[in-house]
């Protein structure tokens, strides 16, 4: 097993930093404080400076980057016997290194607005909010328009959510790279399935809600003046809310003890956007009947809580709003029974199965 690279899968449960145990809780309680510390104090600033950054936001971006490369030689060693992860995790840092890192140090450096080009509205929330609009310029306001209204849910719905997740987005690169040692902690129960669907949907709605306020406010030239204050304020309630605490100090916080994507399975709406596309396209992972032996690596090392051994077993393709396309399941299974599918046809295993399909 060691000599084609998956040592990973050995050493799963052998490692104490692997599994819930003081260790692993006292690294979560560590990048919690870190992350409080960062989001509500400036005592980061210092070492910035010191390090003759603009200030702790360009910080943070560079030990992220470190933490995705780092992360990334990890995930290689453990996985990267598969050309598709060696080139997806090689993507990731490289769009975290370029367009998460570089790109917007160099347009702040040259007097330009510093803008993300990898994350779109509701991801990166205010990225549609007139105030932004209004501040960037117009060929940046109209790639946030046009990533956030056709890029994303049309590449969703040619090749699902997977090639926004597990390709370009920061917050999945990272669940990916340095988050992946724990992809088993995800909870795979059946309250943790309930949860996620209320949760998610419930942000997209908070962040529906605080987008038609702000243009609401703006379009009434903010001059309503119990209106804008509440605008405001649901805006600044969403941006503590999930923009600080869900996304990053529970969102990361938590990977060693629950897994990589708490953030991405339970509360990212722009997850919950891709996911209703992805059911409408034409991603799938495909099911050969009669192969699987029931040995739940799938279902394991799904980092998004999915029991893919149900679907192998009852052979049934099948397309869950959840899934990120990471291919992990596919990678782990000894019997090749998955395969990552793009096809609008009607299912030809499940066909030759005698299953019912499903017409997209
Ligand atoms: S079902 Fe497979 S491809 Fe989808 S998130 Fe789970 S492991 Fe990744
Ligand atoms: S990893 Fe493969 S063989 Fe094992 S339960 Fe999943 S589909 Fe079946």
């Amino acid at each position: 097993m060691y000599a084609q690279g998956q040592d990973g899968l050995m050493s799963t449960y052998r490692s104490a930093w692997r599994t819930r145990s003081p260790r692993t809780y006292a690294l979560s309680a560590l990048i919690i404080g870190l992350y409080c510390a960062l989001y509500f104090t400036d005592v980061f600033e210092p070492i910035a400076q010191a390090l003759h950054l603009r200030n702790k936001w360009f910080l943070y971006g560079t030990v992220y980057s470190i933490l995705m490369i780092g992360g990334g030689l990890y995930f290689l060693k453990a996985h990267g016997n598969s050309r598709y992860h060696k080139i997806r995790i090689a993507v990731n840092v490289a769009i975290q290194v370029v367009l998460g890192l570089s790109l917007p140090y160099a347009m702040a450096f040259f007097g330009h607005p510093d803008y993300y080009f990898s994350y779109f509205w509701p991801l990166k929330y205010d990225y549609l909010m007139p105030g932004t609009l209004n501040y960037l310029p117009w060929y940046l306001a109209l790639y946030s328009v046009v990533g956030a209204f056709i890029i994303v849910p049309f590449g969703a719905l040619f090749f699902g959510k997977r090639w926004y997740c597990s390709w370009v987005c920061g917050c999945g690169a990272l669940a990916n790279t340095f988050g992946d040692p724990w992809r088993h902690m995800t909870s795979t129960s059946t309250e943790s399935w309930r949860f996620e669907k209320v949760s998610i949907y419930a942000v997209l709605v908070f962040i529906l809600v605080a987008t038609a306020m702000m243009f609401g406010d703006w379009f009434g030239g903010n001059q309503i003046g119990w209106f804008h204050e509440t605008a405001e304020w649901t805006k600044y309630i969403y941006g503590f809310l999930v923009g600080s605490i869900l996304s990053g100090v529970i969102g990361t916080g938590v990977y060693p003890i629950l897994g990589p994507r708490i953030w991405c399975r339970n509360f990212c709406p722009m997850a919950a956007i891709l996911g209703i596309t992805q059911k409408a396209g034409r991603f799938r992972i495909a099911v050969k009947p009669d192969m699987c032996i029931s040995c739940g690596n799938c279902s394991t090392y799904c980092e998004m809580g999915i029991d893919v051994r149900a679907y192998a077993q009852q052979n049934e393709t099948f397309t869950r709003s959840s899934c990120v396309g990471c291919g992990m399941c596919a990678h782990v299974c000894p019997r090749g029974v998955l395969k990552l599918e793009n096809a609008w046809d009607e299912n030809t295993d499940k066909a030759n199965a005698g299953q019912l399909t499903i017409e997209f």
